[in-house]
């Protein structure tokens, strides 16, 4: 039997990324994935092409009413979610002489009310199927130090406690509660839109940084998430697993 087989799970943002990664890899499971995305339709359709059993689902997670139709539209297609991933997320790095009320408004609206809108309309599912909330935080959100991301910082340390919160919160349903903090992955987050020369830059500066001498892939994020989303990790709860590479510039490597 397959780890995740028939398990309904919703991925916020999976059209690229950690997101599609996850979905692929929670496919070969016997999951059937609700594919959420907001603005990248192609790469959306393209997915459910590649995943059987799978549906995609626009919605922008930073708008509740949006969040609430969405998952209304996931139980008229799919059931009940039995899995959340609250992966969607945005980085935008700007300095305190560049701030802007509307920038800084939307990464907390994208990255953080986007999961707080996502369990809240999910919450009676996964209590009844007592299920599993994977949130995605960050190793900026633990304690490495990069310029200009202070707000991103900020919703992925929010997103920590969200995770320890809700899992003592959601205790009496045994729904298990965890999250990831990836360090430097490669995605379009990461190096989208940098010619070449730029990216391998990136690579070579962040694999200095680490123990192993190593960038991430997707992939490295979509393994940690099979072990929390599967009966492997049934013994955490409200835990944040780092999966940087052994990041130097952040000796702590937990919460
Ligand atoms: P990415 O390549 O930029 O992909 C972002 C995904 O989120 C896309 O599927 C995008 O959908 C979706 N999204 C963005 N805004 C949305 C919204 N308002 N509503 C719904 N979906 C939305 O990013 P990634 O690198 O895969 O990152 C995924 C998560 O991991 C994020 O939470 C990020 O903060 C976190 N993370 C990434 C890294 C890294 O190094 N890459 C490190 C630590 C943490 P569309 O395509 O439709 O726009």
């Amino acid at each position: 039997m397959a780890k995740l087989d028939n398990k309904i799970v919703l991925i916020t943002g999976s059209s690229r990324g950690l997101g599609s990664a996850i979905a692929r890899k929670f496919t070969e499971e016997g999951a059937k994935i609700a594919i959420n995305y907001n603005r990248d339709r192609e790469s959306a359709e393209k997915l459910k092409k590649e995943l059987p059993g799978s549906e995609i689902f626009q919605a922008d997670v930073s708008d509740h009413a949006l969040v609430k139709r969405m998952i209304k539209d996931i139980h008229g297609k799919m059931g009940t979610i039995d899995i959340l991933v609250n992966n969607a997320g945005i980085l935008s790095s700007f300095s305190w002489d560049e701030f802007d009320d509307e920038k800084v408004r939307k990464i907390f609206d994208i990255n953080l009310m986007g999961p707080i809108y996502t369990v809240k309309e999910c919450v009676d599912d996964l209590k009844k199927n007592h299920g599993i909330i994977i949130n995605m935080a960050s190793n900026a959100g633990v304690g490495t130090a990069a310029k200009g991301t202070t707000m991103y910082s900020m919703t992925k340390a929010a997103i920590a406690m969200l995770t320890k919160r809700l899992a003592f919160d959601l205790m009496e349903w045994h729904v298990r509660v965890n999250a990831i903090a990836p360090g430097w992955i490669e995605s379009d987050m990461t190096i989208g839109g940098k010619s070449a020369e730029e990216a391998e830059k990136l690579r070579q500066s962040f694999r200095s940084r680490t123990e192993l001498n190593m960038t991430g892939k997707p992939k490295n994020i979509a393994d940690a998430a099979l072990f929390l989303a599967s009966n492997e990790s049934e013994y955490m709860d409200g835990q944040v697993l780092v999966v940087d590479g052994g990041r130097i510039d952040n000796l702590t490597h937990s919460l």
